[in-house]
């Protein structure tokens, strides 16, 4: 495999699967304890895994940091930690039977993005990502954001209720100033979560940002810090948005995968899921590996040098650790857009088949219909695998995560 250089990473977030391993057995210790001090606030994350960019782009899986706490504690102790990493899945799920939300999610931000009309609220939403907001406390979560690619679950919340409930700024451009620096960057937690805080998620219900709160959970030393402006969040008054009726519908646009065949076969690896050697793509015997990253959504998001950086390395890792399953080498593209990366690397190994993880919902799974178009004038099937794993608890999110939640613990407790 070609090593490329790139700049390394933020420190204290792992991007190869061994140091996402070591950081999950480091946390084991602490997940006991997880549930009382989960929601504190305090510099450097002590309480929390800080896990999430490696669960994901799959560094890990869900069931490995579900079963890892069960080795010390009993099911009940850690079950708090156990929901929040399902709570992914759940999104993911949920956000897979409405579809039509993301799409109406890239059609109102490209509105606010490109009219006119909305250059007053681009200026202002514009000094609050840049931290220049009324809010010291504010100020400093955009910047801890920008530097380091991570917020505290409280401080997504607090930051969105406030972007959203006092400075009435549209959820929509705070979802996309998270979605571009956050590493754990999710189209399905971030956009349902923003929707969330919004009332947009569960009708009548917002998420309001007070300074009780904030004083409850933050340190004092920060505080004393970021005080100005923390009197704005004294008696919050919600924005009512008009309630909305979202239907499940079955994915319209997922292409139909046709079976691997006895032909020359490669393995396509994307930054959606960068364990493929404990995944169905497993079973195939590719005679090449390409791992390329998702350039056209990089600029799209304006993902900053730290978030591609992470994203390069992490591909790195998976390429590497493919290569060697496979016992051949990995090529790497992190730079070529993918159609062109796919279809150079296809015709030097005379491919008549790619095959990879099937991307859930996101930019990189719209633009899958095109690339299989291309590909088959080429003559190239794209075969799209799914975890069966994934495929069994994803009809279960219909309603609130709870009763998902009620479904799969069983299951998921016996690490099953
Ligand atoms: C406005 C807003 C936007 C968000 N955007 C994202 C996003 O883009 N990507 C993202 O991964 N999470 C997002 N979250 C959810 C949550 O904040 C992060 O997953 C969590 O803070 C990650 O930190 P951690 O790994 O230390 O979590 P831990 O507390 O250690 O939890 C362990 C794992 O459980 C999962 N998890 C925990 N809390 C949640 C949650 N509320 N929703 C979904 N999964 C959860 C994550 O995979 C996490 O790594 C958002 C939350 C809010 C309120």
């Amino acid at each position: 495999m070609k090593n490329e250089l790139f700049p390394r990473p933020t420190p204290g977030f792992s991007f190869t699967r061994k140091d996402a391993l070591e950081q999950l057995n480091a946390f084991i210790p602490l997940a006991g304890r997880y549930a009382g001090k989960r929601n504190q606030v305090v510099p450097g994350h002590p309480h929390v895994s800080r896990l999430s960019p490696a669960i994901r782009h799959r560094l890990i899986l869900e069931s490995e940091c579900a079963a890892a706490p069960l080795r010390r504690y009993a099911a009940s102790t850690v079950e708090k930690f156990t929901q929040e990493v399902y709570w992914r899945r759940y999104w993911k799920n949920w956000l897979s039977l409405r579809p039509q939300l993301w799409t109406a999610y890239l059609d109102q931000l490209a509105a606010l993005q490109k009219n006119p009309q909305s250059e007053g609220v681009r200026a202002r939403a514009a000094l609050c990502e840049a931290g220049e907001g009324p809010v010291a406390i504010m100020n400093h979560f955009a910047r801890e954001l920008m530097e380091t690619g991570y917020l505290h679950n409280h401080a997504r919340m607090w930051f969105a209720g406030w972007w959203i409930h006092i400075e009435r700024l549209p959820w929509q451009l705070g979802a996309d100033f998270f979605l571009r620096h956050l590493l754990d960057g999710d189209p399905a937690s971030n956009t349902l979560s923003w929707r969330w805080v919004a009332g947009l998620q569960t009708p009548g219900k917002t998420y309001l940002p007070r300074r009780r709160n904030l004083e409850k959970y933050l340190p004092p030393e920060i505080l004393e810090i970021h005080h100005a402006g923390l009197y704005l969040l004294e008696n919050p008054y919600p924005l009512i948005l008009p309630p909305e009726q979202v239907s499940v519908i079955t994915r319209p646009s997922l292409p139909s995968s046709p079976s691997p065949k006895e032909c020359r076969l490669g393995i396509w690896i994307h930054e959606e899921d960068l364990f493929i050697e404990q995944s169905p793509l497993a079973a195939l015997r590719p005679s090449a590996i390409l791992a390329t990253g998702d350039t056209a959504t990089w600029t799209r998001f304006r993902y900053p040098e730290p978030k591609t950086s992470w994203l390069r390395a992490a591909l790195t890792d998976a390429a590497g650790r493919a290569g060697s399953a496979f016992g051949i080498e990995a090529r790497l593209h992190v730079d070529s857009p993918i159609t062109g990366a796919l279809l150079r690397w296809a015709s030097d190994h005379q491919l008549q088949q790619i095959a990879a993880m099937r991307p859930e919902i996101g930019p990189l799974d719209d633009q899958i219909e095109e690339l299989q178009t291309t590909l088959t004038k080429s003559g190239i099937d794209l075969l799209l695998l799914d975890r069966p794993e994934d495929l069994a608890l994803r009809p279960l999110a219909t309603a609130g995560f709870f009763g998902f939640w009620e479904k799969i613990q069983k299951s998921i407790k016996a690490g099953v």
